[in-house]
């Protein structure tokens, strides 16, 4: 598919040869790293039957994708930085996934810079910063995931190694969360993918389930306060804005991952071109931004909010009070708007 030969040689040279294996996934891990960072995993353990292979992400997960973790595994940097540290310093392949710049792993960013094993990047962002040995980067794909299908379903049919279900099922979710139930980054290689996947026996119905249908009461009725008293509509600037304060968050009994989707909801106004969120947490204020138009939010954030991410949907951090986060996006956009013309 997108893989071309020399690539899925070049990573099959470097696997086949490695014998400890950490993968990396990014920052507040969503669907895809989680998706993708387990993928790998089942693939290096099931398919080519290597024993020492660990994920190491910067910070816990939340809860609803513990059930791609088999056997708990996953090691969080933040709850146990030393183990954590003492893998990434002593693994002979390291492979990064879903993230375009080491500071995306935040405080592991110099160990993994430092460390003496061969990179391996696999990633769909753009511009991917040029540390890895091995790059395998598109932008015109849903997820890593998606990546990761293509690249370990081709290394196996040349080597005739077993495609696992368990390999298939996150890869499956990490795509299927990435383009949010097939809403968005949709290419015709992801219905591919996801043909592929449901032949193999991917239970579709019980993943989407476990996603999206396994929500607390606490977390829809924060929804609902959010769309009847935050939400804002800029009708001129076709844009819209929800802040969720610490207040709130505790109000509703907030959880990692209980905002997941929330940014989209206002894209199914007419006028709303570019939907946003700003979640206040105890060190800074978490940016997400959507686009449904022309408007590149990747460069929207890279220019105002210290962040990147795709063309439709960025995020990033701003360190300012949460009761200026509204006139500041107003601010932000309008000068944006007003440059890029
Ligand atoms: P979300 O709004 O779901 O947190 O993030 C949307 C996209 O933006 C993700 O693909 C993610 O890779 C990217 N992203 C989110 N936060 C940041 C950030 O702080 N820095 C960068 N570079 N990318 C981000
Ligand atoms: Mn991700």
């Amino acid at each position: 598919m997108v893989i071309d030969n020399a690539t899925a040689a070049a990573f099959y040279d470097i696997v086949s040869k490695g014998e400890r294996f950490v993968i990396i996934g990014h920052i507040n891990p969503d669907g895809d790293c989680i998706g993708s960072t387990t993928g790998m995993r089942n693939w290096l353990e099931l398919s080519l039957g290597k024993k020492n292979v660990n994920i190491v992400v910067p910070n816990e997960f939340p809860n609803f994708l513990n059930f791609l973790d088999i056997g708990g595994r996953i090691l969080a940097h933040s709850a146990e930085g030393a183990k954590a540290e003492s893998l990434v310093k002593s693994a002979d392949v390291i492979i990064c996934m879903d993230f375009n710049t080491l500071k995306r792993t935040e405080a592991l960013q110099q160990i993994i810079a430092e460390a003496k094993g061969i990179k391996v990047l696999i990633d769909h962002h753009p511009q991917p910063e040029p540390f890895a040995d091995l790059t395998i980067s598109f932008t015109e794909i849903s997820s890593a995931s998606e990546l990761t299908w293509w690249l370990v379903s081709k290394v196996s049919e040349t080597h005739n190694l077993p495609l696992p279900i368990e390999l298939c099922t996150s890869l499956y979710t990490g795509m299927m969360t990435d383009t949010n139930n097939f809403n968005n980054s949709v290419f015709s290689s992801t219905f591919m993918m996801a043909s592929q996947l449901q032949q193999r026996g991917v239970e579709r119905e019980k993943i989407q389930f476990a996603v999206f249908n396994n929500y607390s009461e606490d977390r829809m009725r924060l929804m609902g306060y959010l769309l009847l008293n935050k939400l804002r509509v800029f009708q001129d600037l076709n844009a819209s804005i929800m802040v969720l304060s610490r207040q709130e968050q505790k109000r509703f009994n907030y959880r990692d991952g209980d905002s997941e989707g929330f940014v989209n909801l206002a894209l199914s106004i007419a006028d709303v071109e570019v939907a946003s969120l700003f979640t206040e947490t105890d060190e800074y204020i978490k940016v997400s931004l959507r686009s449904k138009g022309r408007l590149s939010v990747n460069s929207l954030s890279r220019a105002y909010f210290n962040g990147a991410g795709h063309e439709r949907a960025s995020g990033g951090r701003l360190y300012i009070p949460v009761e200026q986060v509204e006139g500041y996006f107003e601010e932000s956009l309008r000068s944006f708007l007003a440059s890029n013309k």
